[in-house]
C-alpha cells in the first residue's frame, strides 16, 4: 500500500511538473532538412519563433510532414529565396498547411509555373509579401535578421544572384543563408561593406562551382558549412567548391551523406547532431558546454510550507531528478529543466539543512548539481 502510494504521488509529480509549453528556450536550432537536391531550412529562434526558408523541390509534403513533427503550427516568418522549384517547390503547400505570418522573397518577377503557384498561394492565404533585398530587416525578438543580399537587381533571367541572402545572430553565432546566390551577388555583398561573417554558412547553389568563391569565403570566415544537397545532374557538388572549403579549412556537412542536419546553439556554444562529414582544421567542438544549476526560492522555509526549486541550464524540458535529503528520509522529485518544481516540505526538523542533490543526463551526458535549504 506504502509503495502504491508514494508510485501515485510520484506519477502525479510526474504528471504536474512534465506539461512544457512551447515557450522561451535558451537555444536557437537551425535545422537544414534532407530534402534530397533542393532547399528547405527550418529555424526554431530562443523566443519561440518559427522561421521557414525555401520547401524543396517536391509537393511541400515532406517539409510539413518535417514541420509537424516539431509540433510547429504557425511561422512567423516564410522566405523564398528565388523562384527556382528546389527552393519554391513545396512553399504553396506550406502555405495552405500553416498559418503564416510574413512572407519575404525578391522582387524578381518570373513567369515559371512553381512561381505563379507560390504568388497565388500567397495571395489566397491574405499573408503580405515583403521584399527581401539587402538592407531589410524582419523584427524578431532575441535575434538579429537581416538580409544583406541581394545587393541589387539582376536581370530576370539571372534568378540566381536574386537569392535572398539571411543573415541570423543570436548571442555570438552567425549563420549565413545564401539561397543559390552565385559569385557575381557574392562580390556585389562585398564591395557594400556590410558585416558578412558567420560561424555557419549554407553553401550557395548546392555546391555549383560558380558559388562559393575564395574570396567571399575569406570574407564570411565560417568555421562550418552546410550543403543542402541530392542526387543531381549537374555535379553537385562539385570538387571546386569542396576544394575552396578544404583550403579554408571548414568543416562541411552535407544532407546528401547524412540527411538533416541541426545546429544548436545558446549564442555562446554550437553543437550540431552529426560529426562533419568533412572534417576541418578549425576547432569543431561538438557538443555545446553546459552546467546544471538549481535554486530555491526560500532557503530557510517555516515546517509544512511549499519552496520551489528552479533548475537551470540544460535545453528547457529536460527532465531531472531531485533527492531531497530529511533527516529521517530521502525524497524522490522529477522535474523539467526551467519549470519551477514546488516542494511541500512537510514536518522537515527544523534547524537541519537538506541537501538536494539534482541530476540530469541529456544526450548521453550527466550533470549535477545541489542546492540547499535550512527549516526554521
Ligand atoms: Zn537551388
Amino acid at each position: 500500500m506504502k509503495i502504491l502510494k508514494s508510485l501515485l504521488i510520484s506519477l502525479l509529480l510526474l504528471a504536474s511538473v512534465s506539461i512544457t509549453p512551447a515557450a522561451a528556450t535558451n537555444e536557437l536550432k537551425v535545422h537544414f532538412i534532407n530534402v534530397g537536391q533542393g532547399d528547405a531550412i527550418y529555424i526554431k529562434t530562443a523566443n519561440g519563433d518559427d522561421i521557414l526558408i525555401d520547401a524543396g523541390n517536391r509537393d511541400g509534403n515532406d517539409v510539413v510532414a518535417y514541420l509537424k513533427k516539431q509540433k510547429v503550427n504557425d511561422i512567423e516568418v516564410m522566405i523564398a529565396t528565388h523562384p527556382d522549384a528546389d527552393h519554391m517547390g513545396g512553399l504553396d503547400e506550406i502555405l495552405k498547411s500553416f498559418k503564416i505570418k510574413s512572407v519575404y522573397a525578391p522582387k524578381v518577377s518570373h513567369t515559371t509555373q512553381v512561381y505563379k503557384d507560390f504568388l497565388t498561394a500567397v495571395k489566397n492565404e491574405g499573408v503580405k509579401n515583403k521584399t527581401a533585398t539587402k538592407g531589410v530587416s524582419i523584427p524578431l525578438k532575441g535575434v538579429t535578421a537581416n538580409f544583406v543580399g541581394s545587393v541589387r537587381s539582376y536581370s530576370n533571367s539571372d534568378l540566381n544572384n536574386w537569392s535572398a541572402v539571411l543573415r541570423l545572430t543570436y548571442g555570438k553565432k552567425a549563420f549565413l543563408f545564401t539561397g543559390d546566390a552565385e559569385t557575381t551577388s557574392e562580390n556585389d555583398m562585398i564591395k557594400s561593406k556590410q558585416v558578412l561573417t558567420a560561424d555557419v554558412i549554407k553553401i550557395g547553389h548546392h555546391g555549383a562551382k560558380t558559388s562559393t568563391s575564395s574570396a567571399f569565403l575569406k570574407t564570411i570566415k565560417p568555421k562550418y558549412a552546410v550543403l543542402s544537397v541530392g542526387k543531381n545532374s549537374y555535379g553537385h557538388p562539385t570538387s571546386d567548391v569542396l576544394n575552396r572549403l578544404k583550403s579554408s579549412k571548414v568543416n562541411v556537412f552535407r544532407t546528401d551523406k547524412q540527411g538533416t542536419i541541426i545546429a544548436s546553439t545558446n549564442g555562446t556554444n554550437l553543437a550540431f547532431n552529426t560529426k562533419p562529414a568533412i572534417p576541418g582544421t578549425v576547432t569543431a567542438p561538438t557538443s555545446a558546454t553546459y552546467k546544471l544549476t538549481a535554486s530555491l526560492d526560500n532557503r530557510t522555509p517555516k515546517q509544512y510550507s511549499t519552496i520551489n526549486l528552479t533548475v537551470k541550464g540544460l535545453p528547457s524540458g529536460t527532465k531531472y531528478k531531485a533527492v531531497f535529503r530529511y533527516k529521517s528520509k530521502n525524497t524522490t522529485y522529477s522535474g523539467s529543466v526551467g519549470k519551477k518544481l514546488p516542494v511541500k516540505i512537510g514536518r522537515a526538523a527544523k534547524g537541519f539543512t537538506v541537501k538536494v542533490d539534482v541530476s540530469a543526463s541529456y544526450k548521453g551526458k550527466s550533470y549535477k548539481t545541489q542546492t540547499a535549504f535550512t527549516p526554521k
